[in-house]
């Protein structure tokens, strides 16, 4: 027997009872005649002492530990004179009759505590370690608990979970695929899903009716601190379905998540919002809602007064930032360079300041006298105080802009607040994309996407214009999930492929087993999949869902502490039937 109770239960109640527990050492202080221990485990920190006066052999045992030693430790439970009321355990400790090492260790390179000493790469290396730091072990606490969540919430709405292969054929949802070789088929190659997207229509074909899974998917993309080259989907299709049963389904699960997790009422349905608008209000498909200050187009208003940059521009747009008229020259500098930035590609920036004792101020006095600069200010409702940004050039460029830079006012002015949770759904997107690269359309979504039906004459005039059935959970500016209503039908489906520039050929080879099955009774049917590492570091606060992931990659794609990806044996090359081409 290791253990009677755990390292963070107990209290009060238990003084005077003997007990055993085991965990690692956390720390030892050593007061001449006494030593104290801190033994840690998952559930919390328990104090050990040592008495000189009354057993100096274990003493001395006790001063000889190092740190994240592994102990286990008998003895009495006893009222502490010196309480810590931060822990549950902060009023007793357990003078040690007996102390057995389990196990030694090394000096730990980097220290297991909250604000550790450790860089980035060495917690990675040491990923073990880093997982016994309390505040990395309770975002997967966290994890735990969602996980659970979703399960009964979705399997009380009758969702039956599936799971789908790992090693299947590419899947279109935009990426570059991660192959495998097959050792079996020499030359031939599975790849392994961007998501279950394929399965799932087929599981609706085969009348499951309501699918869900928690599932790996992979994407060889290019990293940033929110992508992984695998991450985790709550991934569902519904047949039978409108749009609206699909958001109400996921609306209820999001509400669930945010109510048994964090206490949270999120009141009211969720804002329906339109691409189109949330472009034009906000300059961004996934706006972050807890605070207005909204884009407002203007060239109407400031075109022909012979300003050269407003006239030559496609879009002039603006944002009006309360209480920030008595910005100075430096901080208004600092927004134009970050505007200015390459990322942002604007020339420039104008302002607009109201002063609070009502007079108008800008940098472009010489065009605009006071009465066109009031015109300004109440276009946005602006009042006394407050100052006015403007953007002008390309008009997508532009929004997006403005979008970025509303988001850092927002950020400066601390109108983003952490604990206000503001979630909705971006619905309509266009339903085709131009890629400049290739030159051609490419599906927004997916290929299996459904486009409204009253836009199907736009396929031929203006593709651009089509809108999908598609829509997106955003929360505080963060795109939770997508999903759309599918196409179920083979002509249509054949019809998408080709509008997407598939030849007959290709649509068959790479989909033909789905149109197949659309032949043989295809309900209707869509579905939706979020983002769990993403949902989980949103609810722990965190931007990167690096910090909600056990064992995550880098940014180079690199898990540093297994050392992968590595090189294989020759044999392995020959068993595969391949050649490895390395061109650096
Ligand atoms: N498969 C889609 C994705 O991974 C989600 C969906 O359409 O349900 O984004």
């Amino acid at each position: 027997m290791y253990r009677t109770h755990n390292c963070g239960q107990l209290n009060m109640k238990n003084v005077g009872e003997g007990v055993m527990l085991s965990g690692w050492v956390q720390k030892s202080r050593d007061l001449g005649g006494m030593t104290f221990v801190d033994l840690r485990d998952r559930y919390g920190i328990t104090q050990l002492v040592f008495n000189m006066e009354t057993d100096s052999g274990l003493c001395e045992q006790a001063r000889k530990l190092g740190r994240e030693f592994v102990v286990q430790a008998e003895g009495k439970v006893m009222e502490r004179s010196n309480k810590n009321p931060q822990i549950p355990t902060g009023e007793i400790e357990i003078t040690v009759e007996k102390l057995e090492i389990l196990n030694k260790s090394d000096t730990p390179p980097f220290t297991i505590e909250e604000d550790t000493d450790g860089g980035d790469d060495l917690r990675m290396k040491y990923r073990y370690l880093d997982l016994r730091r309390k505040v990395v072990r309770e975002n997967l606490q966290l994890r735990s608990r969602m996980a659970i969540e979703i399960r009964k919430y979705l399997s009380d709405e009758g969702f039956l979970e599936v799971e789908t292969p790992v090693l299947i054929k590419s899947t279109p949802e935009g990426a570059r695929d991660f192959v495998v070789p097959s050792r079996m088929n020499p030359g031939e190659f599975y790849a392994l899903p961007q998501s279950p997207q394929t399965f799932k229509q087929l599981l609706m074909v085969a009348g499951f009716d309501k699918y869900f899974q928690i599932v790996k998917c992979f994407r060889d993309e290019d990293l940033r601190a929110d992508r992984q080259p695998e991450f985790t989907q709550i991934d569902c299709e519904m047949s039978f379905v409108e749009r609206d049963d699909v958001l109400a389904a996921f609306e209820g699960l999001t509400k669930h998540l945010f109510q048994t997790v964090k206490g949270l009422e999120i009141e009211g349905e969720f804002i329906k919002m339109p691409y189109s608008e949330a472009m034009s209000r906000f300059g961004n498909d996934k706006p972050d809602i807890r605070f207005g200050m909204e884009i407002s187009g203007m060239s109407e208003l400031v075109k022909g007064k012979g300003f050269q940059v407003f006239d030559s521009v496609e879009y002039v747009g603006g944002i009006c930032a309360k209480s920030c008229a008595g910005y100075s020259r430096k901080q208004l500098d600092a927004l134009t360079d970050f505007v200015k930035r390459p990322q942002m590609g604007m020339k420039g920036m104008v302002y607009v300041k109201y002063n609070e004792d009502g007079t108008l101020k800008s940098s472009v006095d010489k065009f605009y006298d006071e009465a066109a600069l009031k015109d300004w200010a109440a276009l946005f409702g602006a009042l006394p105080g407050d100052l006015i940004l403007v953007l002008a050039g390309d008009r997508d460029l532009t929004l997006k802009a403005l979008s970025e830079l509303r988001l850092e006012m927002g950020n400066r002015l601390e109108l983003r607040d952490p604990n206000v949770f503001k979630p909705l759904w971006v619905v309509d997107f266009p339903l085709l994309e131009w890629d400049e690269n290739t030159e051609r359309f490419h599906a927004m979504h997916h290929p299996f996407t459904s486009p409204y039906e009253e836009d199907m004459e736009l396929f031929k005039t203006d593709p651009a214009k089509v809108r999908a059935r598609a829509y997106d959970l955003v929360i505080n500016g963060v795109e939770i999930g997508g999903g759309s209503i599918r196409i179920h039908n083979e002509d249509l489906q054949r019809q998408m492929f080709d509008n997407l520039g598939f030849t007959k050929e290709e649509a068959q080879k790479q989909f033909g087993f789905l149109m197949s099955a659309f032949r043989y009774g295809a309900p209707p049917h869509g579905g939706i999949a979020f983002g769990f590492d993403r949902l989980v570091a949103l609810f722990a606060g965190i931007e990167s869902i690096r910090d909600v992931i056990a064992f995550p990659k880098n940014n180079a794609g690199r898990d540093v502490m297994i050392e992968t990806p590595s090189t294989i044996s020759e044999e392995q090359l020959d068993e595969l039937s391949l050649n490895v081409k390395v061109v650096k």
